[in-house]
């Protein structure tokens, strides 16, 4: 077969490379569209405009969705039960649609009769995926919209799709050895099961399967788990990001270092409690508009922690980035007003392989709000003042709070502890 270039060059180059106020202006003008859209199509968006009292033409642009409330799972799960199926935010008839999905819930998903939506599209190109590429997708086809939504925009980079679906590695080793399957979607940790399968089948995972990329989502990937996949199979490997409801919203590009906004919908990183934009860098929910006619959602609710960055990256994208995703918005906890997640707390303490185990525990004293990380340590009586100055100079560096250390014995912390112990109260 053919070399393929699969480090450089875009899906959409325009879109995907646009200067940074050309896009700006660009949004905006799609949000004034899918909002007109969706206040005269979709009566559950006409609800929320009205309970804040707003009209169509108050929305001039991004900025002004910040007074808009957000919309999580939870809203459309309750709404579709007032409203089946959709609970008003479909902007088109059921008449018109070509399949419903359903995900767990249940919640009912309008799906277009003809996918235009290329952000999944865009995430294949970025991953290296290549027109004649033949695409492998374990990612489950029953019910849910996920792999229907890769299988079209496979179509779209004019790559060849096996719809295998979930389970029965032996045959789905059998069917990449067979047909030389050269591209990989599912989640990582099936990938390591292909892995072992195939060697236990006596295959050279090399020379025997053809996989050069891979496309892995919905489940963490661990960078040694990339990096030991992507040497075994001698392929590579980009994650992406994004849910059932709202489509891809972002993706990893071959220089890595965060995910890519995908180019053509609205990703905000937003303060849980105000629902207005936080600065770069700083935690907050990952809420996402797109502009899809059929299924209109403005400001959904991922219930996802992540912070955004602005650098610019050597691929030529010029979208920000997700730096990672932190955890959920419900682990989160507000210390002297900043946001404190599991993941910064874990990220602290892998800082210092010393720490067995360890609790952020957040106090109140008078009006102040303390927070202690409470450490067991691998070595007993091992922790000086040294260690926790250390340790308290990341905690303020990575969460951007002051906190103080205390050191255990082993046994104190019960096994399995939750991160974070919020012990304030508040009445
Ligand atoms: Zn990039």
């Amino acid at each position: 077969m053919e070399q393929k270039d699969r480090t450089q060059g875009y899906l959409l180059p325009e879109l995907e490379t646009m200067d940074p106020q050309a896009r700006a202006e660009y949004l905006d003008r799609k949000v004034v569209e899918i909002v007109t859209y969706a206040y005269e199509h979709a009566p559950a968006f006409r609800a929320v405009m009205e309970r804040v009292g707003c009209q169509p033409g108050d929305i001039k642009g991004v900025a002004d969705l910040a007074g808009l409330p957000i919309t999580e799972k939870a809203d459309l799960v309750n709404l579709q039960r007032q409203s089946l199926p959709f609970g008003g935010w479909a902007g088109e008839p059921v008449s018109s649609l070509r399949r419903i999905y359903v995900s767990p819930g249940p919640i009912y998903e309008p799906g277009e009769a003809e996918y235009e939506d290329t952000r999944w599209a865009q995430a294949f190109y970025a991953a290296g995926f290549r027109k004649g590429d033949i695409a492998q997708v374990t990612f489950n086809f029953n019910m849910v919209p996920f792999a229907f939504m890769l299988d079209e925009s496979l179509r779209q980079v004019g790559c060849i799709c096996v719809p295998t679906g979930v389970g029965q590695t032996e045959l789905q080793v059998q069917i990449m050895h067979e047909l030389g399957v050269t591209a990989y979607l599912g989640t990582p940790s099936f990938l390591a099961a292909i892995a072992e399968k195939a060697e236990g089948m006596g295959l050279d995972l090399k020379k025997d399967l053809k996989l050069e990329v891979g496309f892995v989502a919905a489940e963490m990937l661990p960078e040694s788990l990339r990096s030991e996949l992507e040497e075994r199979f001698g392929m590579l490997i980009r994650q992406s990001y994004g849910t059932a409801d709202v489509g891809c919203l972002s993706y990893e590009c071959y220089h890595l270092g965060g995910m890519h906004f995908a180019a053509d919908c609205l990703v905000e990183v937003v303060d849980p409690e105000t629902g207005r934009p936080v600065e770069e860098g700083q935690p907050g929910e990952v809420v996402a508009t797109v502009f899809n006619k059929s299924y209109p959602l403005i400001r959904f609710g991922t219930g996802d922690l992540s912070a955004f960055t602005t650098e610019p990256c050597a691929c030529g994208r010029t979208t920000p980035k997700l730096t990672r995703i932190l955890g959920r918005v419900d682990q989160v906890t507000k210390v002297k007003g900043m946001f404190v997640h599991p993941g910064g707390v874990q990220q602290v303490a892998s800082k210092f392989p010393e720490v067995m185990a360890y609790q952020l525990v957040v106090t109140r004293e008078g009006h102040r709000d303390v927070m202690t990380l409470v450490c067991e340590l691998a070595e007993e009586g091992a922790g000086g003042e040294d260690l926790k100055a250390r340790m308290e100079a990341a905690i303020k560096e990575i969460l951007r709070v002051s906190g103080q250390v205390e050191f255990v014995e082993r046994g104190t912390l019960p096994e399995g502890c939750k991160v974070i112990d919020d012990r304030r109260s508040w009445d």
